[in-house]
């Protein structure tokens, strides 16, 4: 059989280390894949003066999966973001971000388990905006949603119920303000919901939303919202069950996927051996699940689990004294 190849941008700061860690521990699994290299971000930048060179694209096209580590946008007027960029020249629509509690974290609770399904192409992030004042100081953005785009993700966001035997979709919204855009948005969430009855439908406004996941996070499921809603309320998800180090992310598309952490390049503790590696592991978790392996998935889970409960070799962040790589070790000597 061939092997199934992978493409995999190891990315800025931190990246590198931690997806390290990940293909380590995918190969210690017994995984058998291929690894196709390609480089994005500032340190394609440096070596070849673009931030996304053909090269990567060709290959993430190719693949269709791929494994990525953060990349760092530079600061400044003429360089979107290279995220966003991905996110729309492949139409990964859907970005799924996962978070579930594990023991032996510093997080204030112990049995979450919600999965934020967040429009990742549309909304806030639609790129269009300017300044429209001569002296700078009006600018303007545009927002928008359409009804083929809202029938997607909330259809993804029940199907993925469905299939993950869950129980509730949480529709979340500001159409009582955002009438137009946020408005269709639920007019059309209410429409699909109808077609799956076997799964309770809740709607909250965005910022009664925020209250309730720090107060009672137990009442959520499945999230489904819009691109900017949905970018804030799964970091403060990582929060709930300890920080972004444990927040991975996958970016679904009808022809591509793509796998990463949620947080960023972590230029303060690059190259220091300090990266808490877990959020970018259960990325590649997630990749397996994708990849129909789910048996590969639950014995990597298990063993990241059992680390963390034991604080067996972990990093700062959970409270241990280890860096990237004894934390790796623990997981591959579980596996
Ligand atoms: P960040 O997520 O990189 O860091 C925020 C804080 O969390 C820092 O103190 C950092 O040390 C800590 N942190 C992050 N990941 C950690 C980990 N795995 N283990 C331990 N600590 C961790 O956010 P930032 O500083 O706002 O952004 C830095 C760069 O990353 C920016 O250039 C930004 O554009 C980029 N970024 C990229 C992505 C992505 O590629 N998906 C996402 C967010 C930010």
């Amino acid at each position: 059989m061939t092997k199934r190849t992978i493409t995999v941008i190891p990315g800025d700061g931190i990246g590198p280390d931690i997806i390290d860690s990940a293909l380590k521990i995918l190969d210690k699994a017994g995984c058998d894949f291929e690894y196709e290299f390609a480089e994005a971000g500032l340190s394609a930048l440096e070596k070849h003066g673009e931030l996304l060179p053909q090269r990567t694209l060709d290959l993430i096209e190719k693949n269709g999966v791929t494994l990525k580590g953060p990349l760092t946008t530079p600061i400044g007027k003429g360089f979107t973001s290279i995220n966003v960029t991905l996110r729309k020249k492949f139409n990964l629509y859907a970005n799924l971000r996962p978070v579930i509690s594990f023991k032996g974290t510093k997080a204030r609770y112990e049995n979450i388990d919600i999965i934020t399904v967040r429009e990742n192409t549309q909304g806030m992030y639609s790129g269009l905006g300017q300044t429209v004042s001569e002296d700078g100081c009006t600018a303007e953005a545009m927002s928008l949603v359409t009804r083929e785009g809202a029938e997607r993700i909330v259809t993804f966001a029940y199907e993925l119920a469905r299939k993950e035997n869950r129980k509730k979709v949480t529709i979340v919204h500001k159409a009582n303000i955002l009438k137009s855009t946020s408005g269709l948005f639920l007019d059309v969430a209410r429409e699909v919901s109808k077609n799956y009855p076997d799964i309770e439908t809740a709607e909250m406004i965005v910022d009664a939303t925020c209250m309730k996941l720090v107060m009672n996070p137990e009442e959520f499921d499945v999230i489904v919202t819009t691109n900017l809603f949905g970018d804030i309320i799964s970091d403060l998800c990582a929060g709930l069950v300890g920080g972004l180090g444990m927040a991975p992310g996958a970016n679904i598309g009808d022809d591509a996927a793509l796998f990463e952490a949620v947080h960023g390049s972590a230029p303060d503790i690059a190259g220091k051996n300090l990266a808490n590696p877990t959020s970018v592991i259960l990325a590649s978790i997630q990749m397996l699940e994708y990849l129909g392996m789910q048996d590969k998935a639950e014995a990597i889970r298990k063993a990241v689990s059992a680390v963390i409960e034991e604080g067996d070799r972990t990093t700062s962040d959970l409270g241990g004294t280890h860096g990237t790589t004894d934390f790796t070790q623990a997981v591959m000597d579980r596996l």
